[in-house]
């Protein structure tokens, strides 16, 4: 076959560009990188040699050999790992096939500090290879096969590939190093490199130099190494390996369980959200080893979806090396494994919460929302996971946990209230909120999707059972109002009780089918009216939610309350004109004003503008004229 030149997919084309202007002020993470695929190459193949040890034969040391040549001033880094093949080469060095690539690279903005964290967090990978050389090539042979390839590219946009020798399977790096990076050539500078960021690699990175061949990392997977021996630096370089982010861990789990079911673990929570955390093909990032086998990072089995944000990697002695990805499954020992992670992790995230709310404060932000999924599709840790959620509220004063608000609940208040929505400062303005406001009543305002799923499936927590504020049955009446000592609250004058009913006969009238009821309102103290769902019916966002998706037939519009204030102005107004009997056209049109401002309050859409538009400019009019 000729050599074939190709063209970049337009992701990495980008990525390139960045890479040439060099965003990075480590130019020097390129070797870790390289370093790191080899590593991955080693373990991918050391995994298909369980099934057919044939793929070995003969050379079963892994190892990453590094060598330099300073007439040719090149750099290579070479594995005995799985290789590549022709359409391997094509597919994995032409594209990104990460999920959210296309989402990190919208979130680029050309400002270059900017820019440089968030390509931190996301990491180049190969091509940071081009960040210090003029060209790159790559000379690969697959496991199991004969035929090598030359890959080679000057990271301008083309990259050829062509047909080449190689004596064993495996691949080598060649990095022909651009004019000012001469430093990548002395020994010292390279030592010192893999000593930083790769020490932490399972296989030896030998340095070769002619003959002499000497081994700069230690060698050894570091879970398997003891706590004491292992600073926060190599945590946070093993992390970058196993989890391919380039953030610093939140928290890190490092604990080994001996008994009848023996695992290590090394868990980490990143410090930022990662790209695809809600990603549809988000997969797990947690490696499953056995007997320091890797065995797969793609996994359901060993941790639930819920903590899909963990990184690092578990290891049991007590699996067998045969197990394939299917039967993880439905192992009974990796069951086991799984439910010990979880109670290690939700304890250690409960002891953060304990000792450094703020900081675990973060963590919610990050990953609350995830977290949250537990608690409707984990029974088993319901509770715990509760005890970990937290909450914005209308106490303001940062987020609140379920056992704060319980302690805090005022006498004769039996409820948990909450109110959700989509965003905090719409929320928190909600009118259904004034009564509970008025009375000291805390209400946990929930933004997140999730929250509507949740909520009616525990429908309480100790004892205490959940309610919405929009949605009736808050018997308020049994608590006092909120008074300060010296300035007790003046009860507003209300519409005396023959007007106001006079005026719900009145708006139920004209309204007739659009709302399921008219009712004065407890909960109202500034506003004349709100809407507010009927006990048991769909809590009033979630339809919202539901009909933005589609989940929501057109036609199907629940019915809601229309309640009124009966110390509102307005309405006290209303139900003199109501008490008068004789106000049949003023009336009509405040009754649909009143429930189109409900609705356009609640983020719904007015049903029928134009009518709105005609009704609201007879009233204005009616407003304007001066009486005779
Ligand atoms: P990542 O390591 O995050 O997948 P990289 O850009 O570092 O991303 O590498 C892209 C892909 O190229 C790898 O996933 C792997 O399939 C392939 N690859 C890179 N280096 C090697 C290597 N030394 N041996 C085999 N495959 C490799
Ligand atoms: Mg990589």
């Amino acid at each position: 076959m000729d050599k074939e030149t190709y063209t970049f997919q337009t992701e990495v084309g980008r990525l390139l560009d960045i890479v040439a202007h060099s965003l990075y002020s480590h130019k020097e993470i390129f070797l870790r990188e390289l370093i790191s695929n080899a590593s991955d190459a080693c373990d991918r193949l050391r995994y298909d040699a369980l099934t057919n040890p044939d793929l070995i034969a003969g050379d079963s040391d892994f190892a990453v050999t590094l060598s330099r040549d300073r007439t040719a001033r090149t750099l290579s880094v070479a594995d005995n790992g799985i290789g590549m093949n022709h359409d391997d080469l094509v597919e994995t060095l032409g594209t990104i096939a990460r999920s959210g690539t296309q989402a990190f690279l919208d979130r680029l903005t050309g400002d270059a500090s900017k820019d440089m964290a968030l390509i931190g967090q996301f990491g180049v990978g190969f091509y940071s290879s081009f960040m210090v050389s003029k060209s790159v090539e790559v000379l690969t042979r697959r496991a199991g096969e004969d035929q090598a390839w030359r890959w080679t590219s000057d990271g301008k946009g083309q990259f050829t590939v062509e047909a080449a020798e190689r004596p064993a399977r495996g691949t080598t790096v060649t990095l022909h190093l651009a004019d000012a990076e001469d430093e990548f050539l002395e020994e010292a500078r390279v030592r010192q490199i893999v000593k930083t960021y790769s020490d932490h690699i399972g296989i030896p990175v030998v340095l070769e130099d002619g003959d002499k061949r000497e081994t700069l990392n230690t060698a050894s997977a570091l879970w398997t190494r003891p706590k004491s021996e292992i600073d926060a630096d190599q945590y946070k370089e093993f992390y970058h390996h196993v989890g391919h982010t380039f953030d610093d861990p939140w928290l890190v789990l490092h604990n080994s369980v001996e008994g009848v079911l023996s695992y290590s673990n090394l868990l980490f929570v990143p410090s930022t959200a990662p790209f695809d955390l809600f990603h549809p093909e988000r997969k797990q990032h947690v490696k499953l080893y056995i007997k320091r086998v890797f065995i797969t990072d793609d996994s359901d089995a060993l941790l639930p979806g819920y903590l899909r944000f963990l990184r690092g990697v578990v290891d049991s002695e007590d699996l067998p090396l045969n197990i394939s990805r299917e039967t993880i499954q439905h192992d009974p020992k990796i069951a086991k494994i799984r439910s010990g992670l979880i109670k290690r992790v939700l304890g250690e995230l409960g002891k953060k919460a304990d000792k450094a709310p703020d900081e675990y404060g973060t963590f919610w932000d990050n990953f609350g929302a995830v977290l949250k999924e537990g608690i409707y599709e984990d029974y088993d840790n319901r509770e715990a996971l509760m005890g970990l959620a937290r909450f914005q509220s209308t106490r303001d004063e940062g987020l609140v946990g379920l056992d704060d608000y319980v302690s805090r609940m005022r006498d004769g208040q039996d409820a948990i209230y909450y109110i959700t929505g989509d965003d905090l400062e719409h929320v928190g303005r909600s009118p259904q909120l004034e009564g509970f406001k008025a009375r000291g009543i805390e209400v946990l305002l929930l933004t997140d999707a999730v929250d509507e799923f949740w909520i009616p499936a525990v429908a309480s927590y100790k004892d205490k059972p959940f309610r919405s504020v929009t949605a009736s049955g808050a018997d308020l009446a049994k608590v006092a109002p909120a008074e300060t000592p010296d300035e007790p609250t003046d009860k507003a004058e209300s519409a005396d009780a023959a007007g106001l009913d006079a005026l719900i006969a009145a708006l139920k009238e004209a309204l007739g089918e659009a709302v399921k009821d008219v009712r004065a309102s407890e909960r109202l103290t500034d506003s004349p009216v709100c809407l507010i769902a009927e006990e048991g019916d769909m809590d009033m966002h979630l339809e919202r939610l539901l009909r933005q998706h589609r989940q929501l037939g057109a036609g199907l519009a629940i019915k809601r309350i229309l309640e009124i204030n009966p110390s509102h102005p307005l309405i006290r107004r209303l139900a003199e004109v109501a008490a008068a009997g004789d106000g049949a056209p003023p009336l009509t049109d405040a009754a649909h004003l009143l429930l189109d401002q409900a609705r356009i309050i609640e983020g719904e859409p007015v049903e029928d503008p134009v009518a709105f538009a005609r009704r609201l400019a007879a009233v204005m009019e009616r407003g304007l004229t001066t009486p005779a």
